[in-house]
């Protein structure tokens, strides 16, 4: 088992691809403290389903806004008292609130950067303690293809490109310490998130673009979470691996790309 021993905490575990990695690393051997903010249902069924893939497997459950630092703090404080240490740290939880930037409120703005970067920095700065005192400890940041710039996404892409660049200078400040910050791209996976925010075109344009021409598995997603949680990537910090089947670039923009908005 890769993961044995290993405590995880994650952002975001109660849908999408962060309730895959959930799965994914439990199957590794690793215990697992992951997040919601609204879901308590989905929370329990990640739950329930990582027990039943592995019993022996630690797996616990908090409410946390990663948009609120105090929140952030205390819940951070709690996971490493109740699992004792935390050994990998997995920034997934995200939003998309899109439209195009002369329409773009104040709030659509202010939601995605705080959701994706400022809680990203809260999260990592939360643990970096705990990592030294470890002597070492593991941060992997989820990005998106969507950092080279997406028409319609600019609140998003901003954040996203800034998870990269926040991404490394952590490894810059904190590598000699043992401590890493990897950072993934996921390319086009079928979620919640993407569901409600994309057309049958645009998904149909991201599979095209892509070298696989399929969308990604949501489990694909976690092998790359398992790759970085565990010592196959000892030589791998302050890096970008991208999950994305051979996309490198993403559709125009297209008055079709907000599906609830048509
Ligand atoms: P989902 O919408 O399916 O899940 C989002 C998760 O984030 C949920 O668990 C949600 O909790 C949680 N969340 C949302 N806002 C907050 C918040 N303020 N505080 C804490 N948790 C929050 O998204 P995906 O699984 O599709 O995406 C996961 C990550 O991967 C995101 O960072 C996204 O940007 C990135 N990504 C996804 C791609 C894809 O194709 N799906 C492509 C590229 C990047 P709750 O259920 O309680 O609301």
């Amino acid at each position: 088992m890769l993961l044995k021993g290993k405590n995880v905490f994650l952002t975001g575990g109660s849908r999408g691809i962060g309730k895959a990695a959930v799965y994914e690393l439990v199957k590794n051997g690793a215990n697992v403290a992951f997040t919601y903010v609204s879901s308590e249902e989905g929370a329990k069924d990640t739950l329930n389903n990582a027990k039943k893939l592995n019993p022996e497997a630690k797996v616990s459950y908090y409410k946390m806004d990663v948009k609120n630092s105090k929140d952030v703090d205390q819940t951070v404080e709690k996971a490493i008292k109740d699992f004792g240490s935390i050994n990998v740290v997995v920034n997934n939880a995200g939003i998309l609130r899109d439209g195009p930037i002369h329409f773009m409120s104040n709030e659509q703005w202010d939601e995605v950067i705080q959701t994706h970067l400022t809680g990203t920095f809260y999260v990592c700065r939360a643990f970096i303690d705990e990592f030294i005192v470890n002597k070492g400890g593991k941060f992997i940041n989820i990005s998106s293809i969507c950092h080279v710039g997406s028409a319609g996404q600019a609140n998003y892409s901003a954040a996203k490109s800034g998870i990269i660049g926040f991404s490394k200078a952590l490894a810059k400040e904190y590598g000699n310490k043992d401590i890493y910050c990897n950072v993934i791209v996921p390319g086009y996976f079928k979620t919640e998130l993407t569901d409600a925010n994309a057309s049958e075109m645009i998904v149909e344009q991201f599979v095209r673009l892509s070298m696989l021409q399929r969308e990604g598995k949501p489990d694909e997603f976690g092998k790359a979470i398992v790759f970085f949680a565990s010592d196959l990537s000892s030589f791998v910090n302050g890096d970008v691996l991208y999950v994305t089947g051979g996309l490198d670039t993403i559709p125009p923009y297209n008055t079709k790309r907000q599906k609830k908005k048509e």
